[in-house]
């Protein structure tokens, strides 16, 4: 009997945090209790997000909050495993995930990619809270399975109480040096200017249920404009992937609007605007069949907030990372071409005007801001002449090979997480261009670093 308001979408909601903190631990969580109750009703895993139904939450929030008004339809959270597809998460530069949850260990404290992800969703403008994690392996720690965090903690001993508030403590010290003011969330009263902690376990799921409905109660309080519901479509690539049987297909989160089989649709693609035709809808199986693995559910149309695996032809050359148009009745399909391009166009304008610089190549348009990004900060300052996005061709370089004339070390392609055609390796070592590949950033510094040395010396 819950009165879902159709004028509201679901929430996108994104995972970050350290590596091995247990953000992909959380999501099983949350997903694996509802199976074992017998609740895997509608809950699906979707392509790297999972979307979890208004009457999930509802029954996994109950005994915290009974009379929980939910007024989303659900609540989609994308697990991003690397900086790149929370990136990809964009649409024209703005960000498309509503609030995200950054996940600490709490044995651990604040780490590396910790502070990384702070500082992404800082200068994203993008609202979080903080799971407080793993706090069943404080020592000593008394099991209350799925349990409301107050009342876990009532169960503890004084012992466990003690350090659960020494390591609190420290986490919000540790937040204050990075200049964030945080509390544990029911003493939070200025949600908003201080980041509200929730602890929780993933593995025996105390605070589960705190984590659940204070993301719901807090988007559907302070972003209803945001999650109105709107028909024009607004979706994102956010992985494209070769899936045999269907040969390359793009993973997408629509944001906004209706998508149908057969809709006509136009991509950005590194070689130009890919206009086709949706051929297929899918969406994993739920959870419990998963492991049928190459099979997917079909469907007609698909309203947003969803996470969908568009199967069309041509699209191998889409960008990940650039929005997806559909052609509608009223809509024209040059006009529409000149919209997708736009993605990268804009990112054109990074490039250096004195025609002097490396070549930068990147797999995606959020990994290619991230390159170019990190190229202009102070401490690297490596200009840029080129950009291409997509497997290094030929062409990528004869265009870098034009500085072998200027500045011999600029005669460079720095190549992040993309692979290198044989004709491409070829001329290259023919013509005296360098290539340098990596899927880490700095390492790609480093050996350009070493090669300009080298080079001057
Ligand atoms: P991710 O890299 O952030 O996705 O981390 P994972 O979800 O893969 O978890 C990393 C490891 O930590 C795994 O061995 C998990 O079983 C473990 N882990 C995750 N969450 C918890 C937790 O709440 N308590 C305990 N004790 N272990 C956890
Ligand atoms: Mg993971």
């Amino acid at each position: 009997n819950e009165v879902v308001e159709e004028s509201l979408r679901s929430p996108i909601c994104c995972i970050m945090g350290h590596v091995d903190t247990g953000k992909t631990k959380l999501l099983d969580c949350i997903r694996g209790t509802n199976v074992q109750e017998g609740e895997a009703g509608g809950i699906t895993q979707q392509i790297g997000a999972t979307y979890f139904p208004a009457e999930n939450i509802r029954e996994r929030t109950k005994e915290l909050k009974p009379d929980a008004k939910l007024k989303v339809p659900g609540l989609l959270v994308i697990d991003t495993p690397g900086h790149e597809s929370f990136s990809n998460l964009r649409s024209r530069g703005s960000n498309l995930c509503d609030i995200a949850i950054l996940v600490v260990d709490i044995m651990h404290g604040l780490e590396p990619q910790t502070i990384e992800s702070l500082n992404l969703l800082r200068k994203r403008n993008t609202e979080f809270i903080v799971a407080l994690n793993k706090i069943d392996r404080l020592y000593g720690w008394k099991t209350s399975k799925n349990a409301p965090i107050e009342k876990a903690l009532a169960l503890q001993s004084k012992d466990v109480v003690i350090e659960f508030n020494m390591r609190l403590t420290h986490v919000i010290t540790q937040f204050k040096e990075q200049g964030l003011n945080t509390e544990i969330y029911y003493k939070n009263r200025e949600m908003g200017d201080t980041i509200s902690i929730v602890p929780t376990s993933a593995i025996s799921g105390e605070g589960i249920p705190d984590l659940l409905l204070y993301l719901v109660m807090w988007s559907q309080k302070t972003m209803v404009e945001k999650l109105t519901f709107v028909d024009k479509v607004q979706c994102t690539v956010l992985e494209v992937k070769v899936i045999p049987g269907h040969g390359t297909t793009i993973d997408v989160v629509l944001v906004n609007g209706v998508l149908h089989e057969g809709d006509q649709i136009v991509a950005c693609g590194s070689q130009g605007p890919i206009v086709t035709t949706v051929r297929s809808l899918l969406t994993p199986h739920p959870m419990k069949e998963l492991r049928v693995k190459g099979t997917y559910l079909h469907h007609r149309e698909v309203k947003a907030a969803q996470c969908i695996k568009i199967t069309a032809q041509g699209l191998e050359h889409a960008v990940a990372g650039t929005s997806l148009h559909v052609i509608g009745p009223d809509v024209d399909v040059e006009e529409a071409k000149k919209t997708a391009m736009e993605d990268m166009k804009s990112i054109m304008s990074w490039v250096d005007k004195s025609g002097e610089g490396v070549y930068v190549q990147a797999s995606t348009l959020g990994s290619l801001e991230a390159l170019l990004e990190f190229l202009k900060s102070p401490d690297v300052k490596i200009p840029v002449s080129g950009i291409g996005l997509g497997p290094v061709h030929k062409k990528d370089i004869m265009k870098a090979g034009v500085m072998l004339e200027k500045k011999k070390e600029y005669a460079t392609i720095l190549a992040f997480d993309v692979k290198i055609t044989t004709e491409a390796r070829e001329l290259a070592d023919n013509m005296g261009v360098k290539i340098f590949c990596a899927d880490i950033i700095y390492h790609l510094f480093d050996q350009f670093k070493g090669y300009v040395k080298d080079v001057r010396d």
